[in-house]
């Protein structure tokens, strides 16, 4: 079969953004997630070292051999990706995010790429890579449906995971994340927005209150339930500032009829 190669002006088409230009400026979100911490020395040095440490102790390096063979650069991902439609950066089209890291492994973590590079004497991380890729990676929520609509396969929310553990490895990371992250991993709440127990169930109450005032339905929000069909595990969120899922959720239980739990143990599943 003949290979069909995609043309620039196709290539081009596939790019461009599906709204009128005035309506896409007015709604286009200029946001990026902001990393503080950017003030490290040595940058490419420190972020090759940790990535071959990643590599030594994980099984990453088969997904990634795979990846860099793969792309057939059919756009399918930008068009699927929420961020990259609210943005209109080509900085988080999924494969463009993707590449970035791709490049570095290519270069610095394959025979045939080192070899390259070498000899050409090109293609070595630099200070500004590193600060593109931080500005990048944590713009992805990991949602995966780039990696859904992909002919190849590739897993672009693994790469940004990948990328983030590196970087997180140097010291680079939104201090927000950090410290949410870690009161979830080991602080005493075990939750990324420190709610101690109590305050969660106080705030169930208040919602079965919520739902009898406004949908006139006595619906409640177990918690610690034994033997039950469902366990739910709600972002902490849900609790708080968008509580009408968890409402929604609760009523659907309530009409479906199964059996259901929250669990005070732990009761944030925030990824
Ligand atoms: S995983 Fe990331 S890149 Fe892919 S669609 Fe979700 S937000 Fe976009
Ligand atoms: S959908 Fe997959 S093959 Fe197509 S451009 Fe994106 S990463 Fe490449």
């Amino acid at each position: 079969m003949r290979a069909v190669r995609v043309t620039e002006e196709e290539r081009s088409k596939a790019y461009a953004p599906t709204k009128k230009a005035d309506v896409a400026e007015k709604q286009q979100l200029h946001v990026r997630y902001h990393v503080e911490n950017m003030d490290v020395g040595d940058r490419p040095r420190r972020f090759l070292e940790a990535f071959a440490a990643i590599l030594r102790h994980s099984n990453y390096r088969f997904a990634l051999d795979h990846f860099i063979r793969m792309s057939a650069k059919c756009s399918r991902c930008a068009t699927s990706c929420q961020i990259y439609m609210a943005t209109g950066d080509p900085d988080d089209i999924p494969c463009h995010r993707s590449e970035l890291l791709l490049k570095v492994y290519r270069r610095h973590f394959t025979m045939g790429g080192s070899v390259r590079g070498r000899l050409l004497g090109t293609g070595h991380l630099t200070d500004e890579d590193v600060e593109r890729m931080a500005d990048s990676f944590w713009n992805c929520t990991a949602c995966k449906r780039c990696t859904l609509e992909c002919p190849a396969g590739i897993d672009h929310a693994l790469i940004t995971h990948l990328g983030r553990y590196i970087l997180s490895e140097i010291g680079i990371a939104p201090r927000a994340l950090v410290i949410s992250t870690r009161e979830q991993l080991e602080g005493s709440t075990g939750n990324t927005s420190a709610i101690p127990v109590p305050a969660l169930v106080d705030t169930l109450e208040f919602l079965e209150e919520d739902m009898k005032e406004e949908k006139g339905v006595d619906i409640t929000f177990p918690r610690d339930q034994l033997g039950c069909d469902w366990v739910f595990f709600p972002a902490v969120s849900d609790y708080l500032m968008e509580a009408e899922t968890l409402m929604g959720i609760a009523a659907v239980f309530s009409v479906t009829g199964d059996s259901w739990t929250l669990g005070t143990g732990y009761f944030d599943a925030s990824n």
